[in-house]
């Protein structure tokens, strides 16, 4: 049995707390805020319940799992969501896109016109075959030279995987359709990413979506959070909030234990961190070749992924779900690419940003005849000395007022309802979050093999390991608690 500290218990750190203690090890998380959860967070007031970080979820089956590899199933309400997601385009368009692959060719045809449902159909088939390749051994396990070598050694799977494609040529490539190419490049973002810079692989994001299901857990996704939290007491793990480590502790070239912020230390055999790549090699790694190694690859690597500007909307009165409209939306601008210049080339809060709202069609999120939204735009990160100062004065509730403004203009006008507002800009997340910059997934998805090549698992540091949005295989909740399983399968059993 080894003494085992995960740093951070956001998704990632509870669900490697949880594996490796039904593994038979002893474990104690620390995490720096009052809250557990992370990313993952929740608000409350007057009767409102806004998840502030994710709200859709997506290979549900992966949290499934992890709870029935420790103990049982987890008592959590698992809804389809129906349509998947409206999407509002700028010339007038409005598409939802159903959650049932095969009612989409149908509703494609319908919204677009003939032939985009072929066209979308041939593009799905596509990423199937993606999927198979690059799902098991990139999701499942460290990625190993060996599959990399294997991509490019079959000539059929090198075309599939297409690494010199970026996902815009890709969409140029198959969807004939412009706003078919606009709901492509979205899925960049997911990974943090620009569409012209990201590779064609991700391509697989659409089609996992669309394949196993767009999910929304009763009573908000933070109900995730708790039953790993509940699951982690009830395999005996201690979880410490409001616990800062201020350092990992090395002896002999491996790791031995953690500093924390009140100048404890406390002692480990193996230590799993949940905080960012970068915060834990430039920061928590004791000076050393090693540190000085991994942070010259990590600045190599990419830029930073987007950060998210979001809008907690207390709204009076009820548009009503029930006639069909979709509970989440997507607003796209004229221009796309003008935001993704702002987002990566010159920062800026993008001036007619793409608008998401998530409306909750689930009574226990808001008072009788009240709707919670969850609005969400992509924002630069923040970075004070070259890029954008989220903090400076006034800006947040400026560009709140631009966002909702833009919205309106859309089409929905909904400031005449609001009975409050939260506003979260990316430096709100990194404060809460510990997120450098606020950025969602550690670093974006830049260049031909960026999105396999993430900073690893098993850290150049004997007993130290990496699980997280930032490590592979990325972002996003199932993608997180897979690398919990990558990472507790490492280690391995007591
Ligand atoms: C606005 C927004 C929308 C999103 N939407 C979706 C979505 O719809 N679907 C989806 O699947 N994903 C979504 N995501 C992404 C998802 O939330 C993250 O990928 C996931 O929650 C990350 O989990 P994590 O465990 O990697 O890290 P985090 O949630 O960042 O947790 C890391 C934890 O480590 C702690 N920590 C850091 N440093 C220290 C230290 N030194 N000492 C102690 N503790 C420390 C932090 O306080 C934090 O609690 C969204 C994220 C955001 C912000």
């Amino acid at each position: 049995m080894a003494r085992v500290v995960v740093i951070g218990a956001g998704v990632g750190g509870l669900a490697a707390a949880a594996r490796l203690a039904a593994q038979g090890h002893r474990v104690t998380v620390h995490e720096r805020a009052a809250t557990h959860g992370g990313k993952l967070g929740e608000y409350r007031r007057d009767g409102f319940t806004f998840d502030t970080g994710p709200s859709l979820l997506t290979l549900p089956h992966v949290f499934t799992d992890l709870f029935a590899a420790t103990g049982g199933p987890a008592d959590l309400d698992l809804e389809p969501v129906d349509p998947a997601c409206g999407y509002r385009f700028p010339d007038g368009t409005r598409l939802d896109l159903p959650f049932d692959a095969a009612d989409v060719p149908a509703a494609l045809d319908a919204a677009l016109g003939a032939g985009s449902g072929a066209a979308w159909q041939a593009f799905h088939d596509r990423s199937a075959r993606l999927w198979d390749l690059v799902g098991e051994p990139v999701l499942h396990r460290p990625l190993r030279t060996r599959d990399l070598a294997r991509f490019s050694a079959r000539l059929r799977d090198l075309r599939v995987v297409a690494p010199w494609w970026t996902l815009r040529r890709l969409g140029e490539h198959l969807l004939p359709d412009p706003r078919l190419r606009m709901w492509l490049d979205r899925y960049a973002t997911y990974s943090g990413s620009d569409p012209r810079r990201t590779p064609s692989v991700l391509s697989v994001t659409p089609y996992v979506e669309q394949h196993f299901g767009a999910w929304w857990v009763r009573g908000g996704l933070r109900r995730l959070a708790d039953a790993l939290l509940d699951r982690c007491h009830e395999l005996g793990v201690t979880v410490h909030l409001g616990s800062e480590v201020a350092g990992i502790t090395t002896a002999a070239g491996r790791v031995c234990g953690v500093r924390l912020a009140d100048g404890r230390a406390v002692p480990a055999d193996v230590v799993v961190s949940d905080a960012d790549a970068r915060v834990l090699y430039e920061q928590l790694l004791p000076r050393s070749g090693v540190r000085v190694a991994a942070t010259r690859s990590l600045a190599r690597r990419s830029s930073a992924s987007v950060a998210g500007f979001v809008l907690l909307l207390a709204l009076e009165g009820e548009a009503g779900s029930g006639d069909g409209r979709p509970a989440h939306r997507v607003w796209f601008p004229a221009d796309y690419d003008a935001e993704f210049d702002a987002l990566f080339r010159r920062p800026a809060p993008v001036p007619d940003p793409t608008v998401y709202v998530h409306a909750p069609a689930d009574a226990a999120m808001a008072p009788l005849g009240c709707e919670s939204w969850f609005l969400l735009v992509n924002a630069p990160v923040h970075d004070p000395a070259r890029g954008v100062d989220w903090d400076a004065p006034g800006l947040r509730e400026r560009y709140a007022d631009r966002v909702l403004e833009v919205l309106a203009r859309r089409g929905e006008d909904v400031r005449g309802r609001i009975r409050w507002r939260e506003v979260r800009t990316p430096a709100d997340l990194e404060r809460d979050a510990a997120a450098p910059g606020g950025a969602i997934y550690g670093s974006a998805s830049h260049g031909p093999l960026a999105a396999l090549l993430r900073p690893a698992n098993r850290s150049p540091v004997p007993g130290l390991f990496l699980v997280g949005g930032s490590a592979h295989p990325g972002g996003g909740l199932p993608i997180v608690a897979l690398s919990a399983k990558i990472v507790a399968d490492l280690i391995g059993p007591a």
